[in-house]
């Protein structure tokens, strides 16, 4: 039997991991964390029984433990107690479904304590991808990826990934094109908050939902990829695909091209790297081929979509210039969502960021979230 620790468990990503241990039987989750919401986190303390479980807030914390005072749970807070679920003893896997850079410290000593992860939070190795992929070399620690694209393109791998003499030409990272697709600049600059959450094929967090739609998710990618699959940027390729049905592919030096298809369904690869290397049953909609009229596939519109622009502008610059762009769109992202900027802003506010920082070359966790804080503050007051 497997145990797991989840960071996140309460949001999308968490509660469908949550979901395939119900369905599978044969998982022990040991630790689960949440932010906020204490409601639902109680709920799934009385139903998967873990050891730990963490709030950030400690009066938060203590309305919880008064709840549970029934329960042998230890309620825990704040980036200790975050940590203490991460490196939780008995865990095999640490999935990381939290959102925001507040994940890559517990990450860090998840792997120290030699745990694999099952990685769905974005900003780990867009910011320290760097720090992160040596530090699971050397404890011997597997990164298995969660998100739709990167879980296709390990499966497109076969195995190979980690190898040196891998023949691997590109990366083709596919794109649904998000909801506004097709449209230009000014009509961007329209967009409400209602129109933005409404992703034509994946039911997601809201925030992620942002950045599909504004394709600053797609760069993102593009950041996570590198690092993970250890290729340059010139390696990776964003093709739109919008159907989703091809959740990415790998092309091979002899010109083959293997690809990885699917209905759009995220306990696809939250499964796939729970039991890896095992591929196991999972019930749900088929793919039927006599149904499916076309896939088609276009460039990306980097004039439209800036998002995905300056996502590669920011990997060549390297260093410190990723986490620039994640905060500064996390932020900015924020407050479209409290819609007080445009959805055209966002790119504004990453654009602007970008321009006012001084790259700082392979920068510690430090470095990396006082960058953080010092693209928080020039944001603050601006917008
Ligand atoms: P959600 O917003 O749905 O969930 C985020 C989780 O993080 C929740 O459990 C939330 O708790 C918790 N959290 C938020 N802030 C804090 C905090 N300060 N301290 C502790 N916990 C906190 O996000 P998603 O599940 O959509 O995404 C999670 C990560 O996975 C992101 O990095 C995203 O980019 C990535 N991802 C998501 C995909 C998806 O399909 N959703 C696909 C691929 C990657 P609470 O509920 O209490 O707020």
């Amino acid at each position: 039997m497997k145990t797991i620790a989840i960071l996140g468990s309460t949001g999308s990503i968490g509660t469908q991991t949550l979901e395939v241990v119900r369905r599978n039987g044969d998982i022990r989750v040991a630790a689960i964390s949440a932010g906020k919401n204490i409601r639902l986190l109680e709920e799934q303390i009385r139903e998967f029984h873990p050891r730990l479980a963490c709030v950030w807030g400690e009066e938060d914390a203590a309305v919880l433990r008064t709840k549970v005072a029934d329960l042998p749970v230890k309620i825990l807070s704040g980036m200790d107690g975050l940590t203490e679920v991460a490196v939780c003893g008995e865990t095999d896997i640490l999935v990381t479904a939290i959102v925001g850079m507040i994940g890559i410290i517990p990450t860090i000593e998840a792997i120290k304590a030699g745990k694999d992860i099952a990685l769905a939070n974005k900003e780990t190795l867009v910011t320290a991808g760097h720090l992160i992929m040596p530090l699971a070399r050397e404890h011997g620690v597997r990164i298995l990826p969660v998100d739709s694209e990167h879980s296709a393109i390990f499966q497109c791998l076969n195995g190979e990934n980690g190898r040196d003499d891998r023949p691997v030409d590109k990366i083709l990272l596919t794109a649904s094109g998000g909801p506004f697709r097709g449209r230009n600049y000014d009509e961007l600059r329209e967009v409400r908050v209602e129109d933005a959450l409404k992703h034509p094929n994946w039911a997601m967090g809201q925030k992620i939902t942002i950045d599909s739609a504004s394709m600053v998710n797609k760069g993102l990618e593009v950041m996570e990829a590198r690092w993970l699959f250890d290729v340059s940027l010139d390696q990776i390729q964003v093709v739109v695909q919008p159907q989703s049905i091809i959740h990415s592919m790998v092309q091979y030096a002899d010109g083959a091209v293997i690809a990885q298809l699917g209905t759009p369904d995220m306990k696809l690869p939250i499964q796939f790297a729970l039991y890896y290397p095992e591929r196991r049953y999972l019930p749900g909609e088929r793919l039927d081929f006599a149904k499916i009229s076309s896939i088609t596939f276009e460039n990306p519109d980097m004039d439209t979509f800036l998002g995905l622009r300056y996502a590669f502008e920011a990997a060549h610059m390297g260093g410190s210039m990723p986490t620039v762009f994640n905060a500064a769109n996390e932020r900015a992202v924020s407050k479209f969502l409290h819609r007080q900027i445009g959805f055209t802003d966002i790119y504004d506010i990453i654009h602007y960021c970008m321009d006012h920082h001084r790259v700082i070359a392979d920068p510690d966790v430090a470095q990396i979230l006082d960058t953080e804080q010092s693209v928080y503050e020039m944001i603050e007051g601006r917008w």
